[in-house]
């Protein structure tokens, strides 16, 4: 025994070997270390437990096992991911993809500097939400615009710059949880402003804002309830409505869009969404929306609606706090850009409506096509192609269903818990829905340049 712990080379030995060698440049010294520490300790419990007496492999070889550990435990968090889920704007995987323009001027700005805060007509300094704020008045009818970091940053600027200390009328039916930690109750109470609900959850009446104003009164709010729905027996006061007792009162009427969109998207079966243009011709004071939900763009909050107020949100302290940067904007330009131009192009360029516009038939034959390929791999008890529903997600449209088509697979020798984790552990990630004891791969939400890749996973790895 003793003579095999001899064998055992020392740190110093290891750390000269070439592959940690080549690792200096990429790792740090302490990581290289760390990593050579807890093999050697492994190496020796293991020498030590051994009934019989086991041989040592070669310090290069040794060194190869832990560049490899080092580079795998490395890798970065933040990862691609090839998004298998069918939901079209999963929060988790990173919301709308963006087009190949918006891309490609993020690529450009980032590199240099940029006339993010400079009018390049005057010289004088400019603020830098200009950049967009004329495609989104064209895009939307607004007046002025201004963007932030998300949706729940506008909610939180719009509401403390416009109602500190004031009351904000707001229907009970309408207080939204989104995503766990955006909760409309405790968002309003951040901003300083006075949460008054009206009404009952399933009713409330324009009535009933009428009688909750009072001078403390500082905004009537409306918010879509995006990811629920109350069905039945329902009432809501419509925007116009709010508009007009608004009006009458003195009273601005704030509208939380969340996932509006800039364009119809009724012929991808999305009647029910709330059209931007819509809420500013009704006559709201400020729409606020993300930008990486409908509209398929950066993470974002864009605020919309007449100057008076745009103009109170832009100078209030919180701005600064919430401002985007450079590349946010960049992005988001080219993506409205794009939304200005003709639908056939929208359609072809922005990856969203690229996604939801696939016809059926195409995601049937390539679910055949992959279930085929994968079949015979060592890890797939059996893979089938399978008709699916997809969601947009997101916080949107909650109800509607998207036709789809799946692979359907159930997996051989490995557990679904240990086949989705292995699927994840890739580059890009994989990640699929896991459905009555099969991994379901939905192809809507996967573009076709996907499709080797995910072969790749299970045919490649046969041997591994
Ligand atoms: C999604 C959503 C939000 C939050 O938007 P983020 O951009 O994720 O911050 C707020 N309100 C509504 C109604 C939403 O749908």
């Amino acid at each position: 025994m003793a003579k095999v712990f001899r064998n055992i080379p020392s740190v110093s030995e290891l750390l000269e070997t070439p592959a940690l060698k080549h690792l200096v440049d990429r790792v740090h010294h302490s990581t290289i270390v760390t990593g050579v520490r807890s093999l050697l300790d492994d190496l020796r419990s293991e020498v030590q437990n051994a009934a019989a007496e086991i041989s040592i492999p070669s310090p290069a070889e040794l060194s190869e096992q832990i560049a490899a550990k080092i580079m795998r435990n490395n890798r970065p968090k933040l990862r691609t991911a090839l998004n298998a889920t069918g939901i079209l704007l999963h929060t988790g995987l990173g919301r709308a993809p963006l087009s190949e323009e918006a891309v490609a001027a993020v690529a450009e700005i980032a590199r240099g500097y940029a006339s993010v805060e400079l009018d390049l007509g005057t010289g004088q300094r400019s603020h830098r939400t200009d950049a967009v704020a004329p495609l989104l008045c064209t895009l939307t009818g607004a007046e002025s615009a201004i963007v932030v970091n998300n949706n729940a940053a506008a909610t939180v600027l719009t509401l403390a710059a416009i109602a500190q200390g004031r009351e904000v009328v707001v229907s009970r039916g309408q207080l939204v949880e989104i995503g766990g930690s955006f909760r409309l109750p405790d968002v309003m109470e951040q901003s300083g402003a006075v949460m008054r609900e009206v009404g009952t959850t399933n009713k409330t009446r324009i009535a009933d804002f009428r009688d909750a104003i009072t001078p403390d009164t500082g905004a009537l709010l409306r918010v879509h309830t995006s990811n629920y729905r109350v069905i039945g027996f329902t009432e809501q006061p419509t925007l116009a409505e709010l508009v007009a007792l608004g009006k009458l009162r003195n009273v601005p009427v704030l509208d939380d869009v969340g996932s509006g969109a800039l364009i119809n998207l009724a012929k991808y079966g999305f009647q029910d969404e709330p059209l931007i243009a819509n809420s500013i011709s009704a006559g709201a004071a400020v729409v606020l929306f993300s930008g990486d939900k409908l509209v398929g763009g950066p993470q974002c909050g864009i605020i919309v609606g007449k100057k008076k107020w745009i103009k109170r949100l832009s100078t209030h302290p919180l701005m600064r706090a919430f401002r985007v940067d450079k590349m946010t904007l960049a992005a988001l330009h080219a993506t409205l850009t794009i939304l200005a131009g003709s639908a056939e192009q929208a359609e072809q360029r922005l990856p969203l409506l690229t996604l939801l516009s696939t016809p059926l038939d195409n995601l049937k034959n390539r679910a055949e096509r992959i279930a085929a390929q994968i079949s015979s791999a060592k890890q797939v008890a059996n893979a089938e192609a399978q008709a699916s529903t997809a969601y947009l997600g997101g916080g949107a449209v909650p109800t509607e269903g998207i036709d789809s088509w799946c692979v359907s697979i159930e997996p051989a020798g490995l557990s679904l818990a240990q086949l989705t984790r292995q699927l994840r552990e890739r580059t890009p990630a994989i990640v699929g829905r896991v459905q009555q004891d099969r991994l379901l791969l939905d192809l809507r939400t996967v573009p076709p340049a996907g499709d080797r890749c995910l072969v790749e996973a299970f045919v490649g790895s046969q041997d591994s």
